[in-house]
């Protein structure tokens, strides 16, 4: 069996071995055990120095490690310029906030041809190599100008806007250029490859992208939830609760999230149906995420104020309707969460295919379980037909949803519950994974 080399910006750490890793590792790990794998990708370390092209290898139970370091310019102009300042946001559909600059496009060029300079010398002469997301589209191409002729996949995890849009990206030719590398090109969605298509026919690229629906592992995720609810943290918070419905919403602190949207929503019902006041609690759990870039800050000081806003307005002294937490929580425990909670809100303004949603399904008790509330502009959303959609721009509409989920019967529950079930086991992280690398192969 061929070797599979992946390449993604970050590396799985050593220790997210468990069901508690993310979704990447756990479908590349559980999909492809037979496989031997190498695993490379930049160490999340800076130095002071040139970026190192020789990589630091670890072996662990399931993988070989290969790690780089970046100098502290190439990561700011390659991870903060153009990865996270212009790339994320533009492919977001949010062509206001993305910013452009040449060094930063110099910068993700330098930083491609390093990871193609420091991974060639590990290569074997049949591997599969996959690389993944926004930060590594001209890696095919720099491991070719190399004299790689080995099969190379890409996958986008997240979404590809209208082609109209991603013109107003200078060069932007040339980077979808970059993409007849490949020898397949995978996407989120129909809509996702959809635009994609369009764009590479535009620039005059002949390759064509498809859509490869990620997804997570549903029966270790179900497992997962039905034992942490009874662990430490989750008695805790059923108890602080006291009975009331609980509304969960779990986002990195990210502008593609609709947080401050959520919170007028959450807000919206807490004005307009004024018969859950005190009977209905929201948590947020939102990490912080990317803040050596100026909108991630500007985001988090709105956010705070909106928070102070929504429970100065609507608080009794004995009960806080928004909880908001800017800590990471670990997998395990969001678990436990998931399945206390009544309501899953998950709206983001735009999201590639928003794992969260497929988690909170999972981990729902098949005998009681609550309702997914579901932005119709997550990827998600082509998948969980039984989830209540909404549109996140208008606070109305997901505070009608909430209040919806929150006079709904059982039935009505468990019959959507089932649905949405069945979807998030027919688009597991293992198909995911599993057809594109048949399509890698040439199988499929
Ligand atoms: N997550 C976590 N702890 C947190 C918040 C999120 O472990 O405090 C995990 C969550 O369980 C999910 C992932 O981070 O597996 C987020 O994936 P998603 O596709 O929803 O969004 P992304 O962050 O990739 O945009």
């Amino acid at each position: 069996m061929r070797r599979l080399v992946i390449v993604s910006n970050r590396v799985p750490g050593l220790k997210e071995r468990s069901a508690a890793a993310g979704g990447l590792a756990v479908a590349v790990r559980d999909a492809m055990a037979r496989r031997r794998k190498l695993w490379f990708g930049w160490s999340g370390r800076t130095i002071p120095g040139p970026t190192r092209t020789v990589p630091s290898l670890t072996r662990v139970g399931w993988a070989d490690l290969a790690t780089i370091d970046l100098s502290e310019r190439d990561y700011a102009g390659f991870y903060i310029g153009f990865s996270n300042s212009t790339l994320w946001p533009l492919l977001h559909y949010r062509s206001s906030l993305t910013e452009y600059r040449r060094r930063d496009l110099a910068a993700y060029l330098a930083v491609n041809s390093a990871f193609a300079d420091a991974l060639v010398p590990l290569l074997e002469a049949d591997d599969l190599i996959w690389v993944h997301d926004y930060h590594l589209i001209p890696l095919g191409a720099a491991l070719k100008a190399r004299g790689v002729t080995t099969r190379l996949g890409f996958f986008l995890h997240v979404p590809f806007p209208p082609p109209e849009l991603f013109a107003t990206l200078p060069r932007w030719e040339e980077l979808l250029g970059a993409l007849d590398a490949y020898d397949v090109i995978g996407v989120q969605t129909s809509k996702d490859a959809a635009h994609l298509n369009e764009a590479l026919a535009a620039a005059g690229v002949a390759p064509r992208a498809e859509p490869f629906r990620a997804g997570i592992d549903p029966a270790a995720f179900a497992t997962l939830a039905r034992r942490a609810a009874r662990g430490r943290d989750p008695l805790r918070l059923a108890e602080s609760i006291g009975g009331r419905a609980l509304v969960l919403g779990v986002d990195r602190l990210d502008y593609s999230k609709g947080l401050p949207e959520r919170f007028l929503g959450f807000a919206a019902l807490l004005q307009r149906f004024p018969e859950h006041r005190a009977k209905v609690t929201m948590l947020q759990i939102a990490p912080i995420s990317r803040s050596e870039v100026a909108q991630y800050r500007a985001l988090r000081r709105e956010l705070d104020e909106l928070v102070g806003r929504v429970n100065g307005e609507y608080a009794e002294f004995d009960w806080t309707p928004l909880r908001y937490l800017t800590r990471s929580v670990p997998r395990q425990t969001l678990a436990g969460f998931y399945r206390l909670a009544r309501i899953g809100l998950v709206t983001p303004i735009r999201d590639g295919m928003n794992l969260v949603a497929k988690e909170y399904v999972a981990a729902q008790d098949p005998a009681d379980p609550g309702v997914l509330v579901l932005s119709r502009f997550a990827g998600a959303a082509e998948d969980l037909p039984g989830a209540l959609l909404v549109n996140p721009v208008d606070p109305d509409e997901t505070a009608e949803a909430l209040n919806t989920v929150l006079t709904m019967d059982l039935a009505e529950r468990q019959r959507r519950w089932q649905e949405m079930m069945t979807a998030v086991e027919r688009t597991s992280a293992a198909n995911w994974a599993g057809s594109f690398l048949a399509r890698l192969e040439g199988v499929a």
